[in-house]
């Protein structure tokens, strides 16, 4: 593979590759953007196929967060660490301390958080060797109350784009994914009025949010043929694709769910079904709103609601910009990002 030629395109700025024999540590850091701040985002630990697919992983992902933490209005670049090997292992500590030396080493250029396959223990471990971390246990908390918050009012800005109003009650939403947060946004939706229907492919969290908040259980390749206002993707990515678009039968899609869209062009195909689709990235930001703002902003709870109820104002600016532009709302939401990075380099300028 080309790494250069592909950074180059990509935009990033810089590539560590990190080996430490001793402690069967290996991992790949990578900074996207520092345009708008110190670079933020999770350490993912997975057992890639080769490595190759952990390179493409962790650039993907590294300017993923670019485009988050800039649309969400955050003064953060953005980055991401995948850590290579089997995240079953129980012999952490020396991994995770191996992992917080190299962060260390970039000092603060680069911040990380648990993501796919880490804990906030594992992080835990990494801050014996280095500050530059977040997320830690009795900080700023479970990530996913304010994730399924911030996609409530993804849903609301959605719901008044499209129909004018954002009163939520009577509505129909399907949850596809019942975990942290599907659990969350199902109790936020159930509190505001509306009917759900849901799935999971684990029977005690889905078992869990039929009896408490009288949802109605399909099984999990029925969500998507649904009669429903809202399909809110919790669980996978890529599941808005070829094959799920044509069964369909809602007129919004707005999740927590990263990357929904299989592959880019799926964008444009909901559009040419009259759905609405409310960007993930967008949607899903209250998680990392919260914990930055908190954690490394020092900000209070109060103000940081705020800026998490923000998404609302965000995603309508999104739509707006694809009104405008005659594009599909996934473009017109990395649009925004570009723009909202632009005017942050030139306030710096
Ligand atoms: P989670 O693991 O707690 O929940 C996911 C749920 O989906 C699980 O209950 C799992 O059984 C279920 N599931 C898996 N495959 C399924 C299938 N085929 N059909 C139906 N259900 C299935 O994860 P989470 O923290 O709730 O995150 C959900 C999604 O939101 C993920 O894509 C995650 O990347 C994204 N996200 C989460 C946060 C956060 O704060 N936790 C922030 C941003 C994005």
């Amino acid at each position: 593979m080309k790494i250069f030629e592909m950074i180059a395109r990509m935009g990033h700025e810089q590539v560590v590759f990190c080996s430490d024999p001793s402690s069967d540590y290996r991992s790949i850091i990578v900074i996207h953007s520092t345009a708008l701040g110190p670079a933020v985002g999770g350490t993912r630990f997975w057992n890639y196929s080769s490595e190759e697919e952990a390179v493409v992983d962790a650039l993907r992902l590294a300017r993923g967060m670019t485009y988050k933490n800039a649309v969400a209005g955050l003064p953060f670049g953005g980055g991401k660490s995948v850590i290579i090997g089997d995240n079953r292992t129980t012999d952490r500590e020396k991994i995770f301390r191996a992992h917080g030396r190299f962060i260390e080493t970039l000092g603060g250029r680069y911040i990380a958080g648990e993501d796919v396959g880490t804990s906030t223990t594992d992080i835990g471990y990494a801050s014996l060797e280095t500050r530059h971390v977040g997320g830690l246990e009795g900080k700023s908390g479970d990530p996913s109350i304010m994730t399924a918050h911030g996609v409530f009012h993804a849903i609301r800005a959605s719901a008044h784009h499209r129909w004018g109003s954002d009163d939520l009650s009577g509505m129909t939403i399907a949850i596809q994914g019942c975990g942290h947060v599907g659990y969350n946004l199902a109790k936020e939706m159930h509190r505001a009025g509306a009917k759900l229907i849901v799935t999971d492919i684990d029977d005690e969290s889905v078992n869990r949010v039929v009896t408490e908040f009288g949802a109605a259980r399909v099984e999990p390749e029925a969500i998507y043929g649904v009669e429903a206002d809202i399909f809110a993707p919790c669980a996978l990515g890529g599941i808005i694709n070829d094959e799920t678009i044509p069964q369909l039968k809602v007129e919004i899609v707005a999740g927590a769910a990263n990357n929904q869209l299989l592959e880019e062009r799926h964008g444009l195909m909901l559009e040419e079904r009259g759905i609405l689709y409310a960007p993930d990235y967008v949607a899903n930001a209250g998680g990392v709103i919260n914990g930055t703002c908190i954690e490394l902003l020092g900000w209070d709870a109060s103000r940081t609601h705020e800026k998490v109820r923000r998404i609302y104002d965000t995603m309508l600016e999104v739509f707006e910009v694809a009104r405008e532009s005659g594009i599909p709302t996934s473009e017109a939401a990395d649009r925004l990002a570009e723009r909202r990075l632009k005017e942050g380099l030139d306030g710096k300028g």
